[in-house]
């Protein structure tokens, strides 16, 4: 079986210390490729470095997440454009805006939110979005600055239905962390990921955050190769078969993210 986690924060500093363990325990429970998470120009530069000396394992997203808009400056859409040159960048992502902790003004992440969707626009690579309350103003500026065709995942989706029914008319895929995992903050998510159409569901762990809350031990810190226990706990809640979920969000993310589909694990 395979799984691929589309929400890697690989190069994050949590990881230091036993990356290539990590992509190599991930590997070895099928879950691979991984794709990392750009949220700077310095990171995603080095996600993009990394994917590329991990060629087939490993791919990169290269954007400046809304925590990051303020550090934003005349150079960096040219930046983030010779990044996602690279063939290993995906995605341009994660961008978005974020209203829960309000870490960069909210007109300046809107400004960079827009900025990053016409780039991706552009240059035809998928978004990967972060939105978190505020649902309103980036639905806005995905509808008005979208050209048709550009593909878009809501990574991370925690909102409600209403929310859900409006990204999925837009024609989002939804990513599902293990948040579903977490029997108070999650219920709401857990019932609404039957209405999430087979053939836009994507899986992710966002590690080394979100550390899914029914892992028995729990770990103080989230890994890829828990993507198989996220992916168990949304085939019991939607009742199919782990395999069958497996390979409908692998067909899904090969295709959204144009990657080949390969499977290659340690265990082979
Ligand atoms: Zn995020």
């Amino acid at each position: 079986m395979q799984c691929i986690d589309i929400g890697v924060n690989l190069l994050n500093a949590a990881f230091n210390e036993d990356r290539e363990q990590v992509l190599h325990n991930a590997r070895a429970v099928g879950v691979s490729p991984l794709i990392i998470t750009g949220t700077t120009i310095r990171d995603s530069m080095e996600a993009q470095r990394y994917a590329a000396q991990h060629s087939g394992q490993c791919y990169a997203t290269a954007g400046i997440h809304p925590h990051n808009a303020r550090l934003c400056g005349s150079r960096t859409i040219e930046q983030l454009e010779i990044c996602s040159t690279q063939n290993e960048v995906v995605a341009i992502g994660e961008c978005g805006l974020d209203y829960n902790r309000d870490f960069s003004p909210r007109a300046i992440q809107r400004a960079w939110f827009e900025k990053q969707v016409e780039l991706a626009c552009a240059i035809k690579k998928p978004l990967f979005l972060h939105e978190r309350e505020a649902f309103e103003d980036c639905y806005q500026i995905l509808k008005q600055n979208c050209t048709k065709g550009t593909k878009m995942v809501i990574h991370c989706f925690t909102g409600t239905e209403q929310q859900l029914e409006k990204y999925l008319d837009l024609g989002c895929y939804i990513g599902i962390t293990g948040w579903v995992c977490d029997e108070r903050r999650g219920a709401q998510i857990a019932s609404l990921i039957k209405r999430i159409p087979t053939d836009v569901l994507m899986l992710e762990t966002d590690a080394p955050y979100l550390v899914p809350r029914t892992l028995k031990p729990r770990n103080s810190r989230n890994e890829p190769k828990y993507l198989i226990h996220i992916a168990q706990q949304i085939a019991r809640i939607i009742g199919k078969d782990l395999g069958t979920l497996a390979a409908e969000t692998v067909k899904n993310t090969v295709t959204f993210f144009d990657i080949p589909l390969h499977i290659s694990t340690d265990s082979e």
